[in-house]
């Protein structure tokens, strides 16, 4: 089920994170249930609940959101190999409604995924 927007208080400073990268239009912070060495969640500051809320006007935003993960894919020392997960929706395992990426690496990781 999807939860209380809690992304918006880590935002707001409300709920504590391990925040590893900020700017004007991103947050990443480290995931509080990691499923490999390097877990780190990228978030807008802008509310965005799922993918499929995307319009026109974030197109340069999540843009911006990419070249994050690359850069901190690097700078996090998994530029050998990453991934990166946004799930849309419950069914997809979506349980937080704010947009977000995972970015996952410092293990092998398989695929197809679960
Ligand atoms: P998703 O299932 O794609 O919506 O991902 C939500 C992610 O947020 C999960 O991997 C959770 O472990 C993570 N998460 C939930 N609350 C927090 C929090 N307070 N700090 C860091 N990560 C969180």
């Amino acid at each position: 089920m999807l939860q209380d927007n809690v992304f918006q208080k880590i935002i707001d400073r409300q709920v504590p994170a391990s925040i590893v990268y900020e700017d004007d239009r991103c947050l990443a912070f480290r995931d509080l249930n990691p499923q490999a060495p390097v877990h780190v969640l990228i978030i807008p500051r802008k509310v965005i609940p799922t993918h499929a809320d995307l319009t026109e006007a974030d197109r340069d935003l999540l843009g911006h959101l990419h070249l994050v993960a690359a850069r901190l894919a690097e700078q996090l020392g998994v530029g050998d190999g990453y991934r990166l997960v946004l799930n849309c929706k419950e069914r997809a395992g979506q349980t937080v409604p704010h947009l977000h990426f995972h970015l996952l690496g410092g293990r092998d990781l398989h695929w197809p995924p679960g």
